[in-house]
């Protein structure tokens, strides 16, 4: 007797962390936080940058307080939101569309619609996420993504809970994907004085990426306040105050740590 198989009839327990499938409808709502029509710096070449509203981490040093935690505020659905990318269509040709935040991947389904139609329309996608819910990105989305703009925060699991306030699994476990997907990968590191600047640090971060054959680019950032004002103005704490900017030798010698691992970095 030939068995045959029967759908279940509920759902697995843990569905919700499992990535949607199919292709979401124009008509799909997402929380925008603000817009940058000229971008230069996140994602090859001038870049129309969507910042979605909603983040699950804390960074120290976030530079948009105002998009963490759940989506909130005004939606807009895809098709609208992409009616103005296209405004800007023939400054964007060679550069393209980026989705940034907050945490992008919190509105996957916005997120793909976008990709989707940036697609239809030529254009260029990148993804800008610290990948802590990289679970919830398709592979049909990410089929739709020429670049991933990946931040690791931190390698060291510690580090990486003092400065976000999640841990850093999910991220590393996001980026073994990519790399099994093939999907390009720039990476992107904040370098802090006395806070993710250790040796041990930034070595295991370095030898992980070194293992990593997607990765087009490393890019580490040096730390800086701008963000200081706007924790000012909402009252909110800004734990980095006294924390300098790192000074050049400092960058070089995070550059030359990666340089050991045969890994070329960029500022
Ligand atoms: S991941 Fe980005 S948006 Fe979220 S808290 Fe960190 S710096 Fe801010």
């Amino acid at each position: 007797m030939i068995a045959t198989l029967e759908a279940p009839t509920t759902a697995p327990a843990c569905a919700y962390a499992q990535p949607a499938t199919g292709v979401p409808a124009p008509s799909t709502e997402g929380f925008v936080h603000s817009v940058e029509t000229c971008g230069t710096v996140d994602g090859p070449g001038v870049r129309y940058v969507l910042f979605l509203h909603g983040c699950p981490l804390r960074c120290q040093y976030c530079h948009n307080p105002d998009a963490q935690g759940k989506p909130s505020g005004a939606t807009k659905t895809a098709e609208d939101a992409f009616a103005d990318v296209l405004k800007y269509k023939s400054f964007i040709r060679k550069g393209g569309l980026t989705i940034s935040g907050g945490e992008p991947l919190l509105q996957a389904d916005f997120v793909h619609a976008m990709f989707r139609m940036a697609k239809e329309n030529g254009l260029h996608t990148t993804l800008d996420t610290s990948g802590f819910v990289g679970h919830k990105a398709s592979d049909e989305l990410l089929d739709e993504t020429d670049l991933v703009l990946l931040d690791i925060k931190s390698f060291s699991p510690m580090t990486h809970k003092m400065v976000t306030g999640v841990c850093v699994d999910q991220t590393l476990k996001f980026a073994k994907r990519l790399d099994a997907r093939g999907n390009k990968v720039w990476i992107r590191f904040v370098l802090v004085p006395g806070l993710t600047d250790s040796e041990k640090n930034i070595d295991g971060l370095a030898e992980f990426v070194s293992t990593l054959g997607n990765v087009d680019r490393v890019e580490i950032l040096p730390f800086h306040k701008m963000g200081e004002g706007k924790y000012r103005r909402s009252g909110l704490p800004y734990k980095l105050g006294n924390t300098p900017t790192p000074t050049d030798g400092e960058v070089q010698r995070a550059r030359d740590i990666f340089a050991r691992h045969g890994v070329e970095t960029f500022v």
